[in-house]
């Protein structure tokens, strides 16, 4: 008797906080939970968050507060989050480390960096030439890329609330993306490529290249890594998801592999691919524009949680994408 009301009242704790983690799990996902991360980052006080001035710092700070209350570690060999590249330029790196397999790593990564405001735009041809200024001059990079921030950060803690990854991962903010990649380019020359098994990078998840509404993926014929998402998509939920969920780029002519932070690691043979939703034709691309009301937030949680479902398997380790070839 004793036993089984004892066993009964166990039963219901597990039930009840299984229940707990499965509810705080689905207000990660909720567009609003998203629209919140993507308005600060997107704000007029953060003025662009062009690298190396302070608002880009105050952009990793806000970063460093989602990574620290969602329980991830820094990076082994350093005191805290910031990794620096050089004077006030920073990436921010956390990690949740494996249980069985510490030592395999999958990314995933965003640039936080945008262009600025007019003073420092290093592309002013590119932005205030389609929508009238009416006298702005902050380049608020909502989409671009406050949008991936907002994926990695939701990721970190989906993560965290599961705690069941076998392989460490790690995730990544980077700096200096919109000057060349230089964030990137940095960390991966301060790791081993061979324990990196993939790079899912976010690039502007904010808005619809097409009606339908799906994300694509750069680079897709260099690695098997697009297979292995939309086949745990399709096994998980077949109406939901279809076959193919993650589209292949539909922009090849746009080079879009090259013009994220997944290329430096995809030289080195890293599976690295990025995750995009938008053209890059958008008129908001690089235009004073790119602010948070622009966005579209259903779009960017059912992005996210698309991931966070395909890349089961990555963090499990029951998946490994094929390694990228010889890049020219
Ligand atoms: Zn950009």
């Amino acid at each position: 008797m004793k036993l089984i009301k004892g066993a009964t009242l166990l039963s219901i704790i597990l039930v009840s906080s299984h229940l707990q983690a499965q509810s705080k799990i689905d207000l990660l996902f909720k567009p609003d939970s998203i629209r919140k991360i993507v308005e600060v980052l997107a704000s007029d006080s953060m003025k662009g968050r062009f690298t190396g001035t302070a608002e880009s710092y105050r952009a990793a700070q806000f970063i460093i507060d989602k990574f620290s209350r969602a329980g991830l570690k820094p990076l082994a060999g350093y005191p805290d989050y910031l990794m620096r590249i050089k004077d006030a330029w920073y990436n921010v790196v956390g990690a949740i480390q494996g249980k069985s397999k510490p030592h395999e790593v999958i990314i995933f990564s965003a640039h936080y960096d945008h262009v600025g405001t007019d003073a420092t735009n290093p592309y002013p041809m590119a932005g205030g030439l389609a929508i009238p200024r009416k006298g702005d001059t902050i380049f608020n990079g909502a989409n671009d890329n406050a949008s991936g921030v907002s994926a990695i950060i939701t990721l970190a803690k989906y993560f965290s609330l599961k705690r069941d990854n076998e392989r460490t991962i790690c995730f990544v903010a980077f700096t200096g993306e919109e000057l060349g990649e230089l964030g990137s380019k940095y960390f991966v020359e301060r790791c081993n490529p061979d324990s990196i098994l993939a790079v899912i990078n976010f690039d502007m998840i904010g808005r619809k290249y097409n009606n339908y509404g799906h994300p694509y993926l750069t680079g897709v014929d260099s690695s098997n890594l697009i297979d292995i998402l939309n086949k745990r998509l399709s096994e998980f939920n077949r109406n939901e998801y279809g076959r193919n969920f993650i589209d292949l780029d539909p922009f090849p002519r746009e080079h879009l592999f090259e013009r994220s932070d997944n290329y430096p690691f995809a030289q080195k043979g890293i599976p690295a691919h990025t995750i995009m939703a938008t053209s890059p034709k958008d008129i908001y691309y690089h235009n004073l524009g790119d602010e948070a009301k622009a966005l579209d937030y259903a779009l960017i949680s059912k992005i996210i949680k698309a991931i966070a479902i395909g890349a089961e398997g990555l963090v499990n380790g029951t998946d490994t994408p094929t390694r990228i070839g010889r890049i020219k």
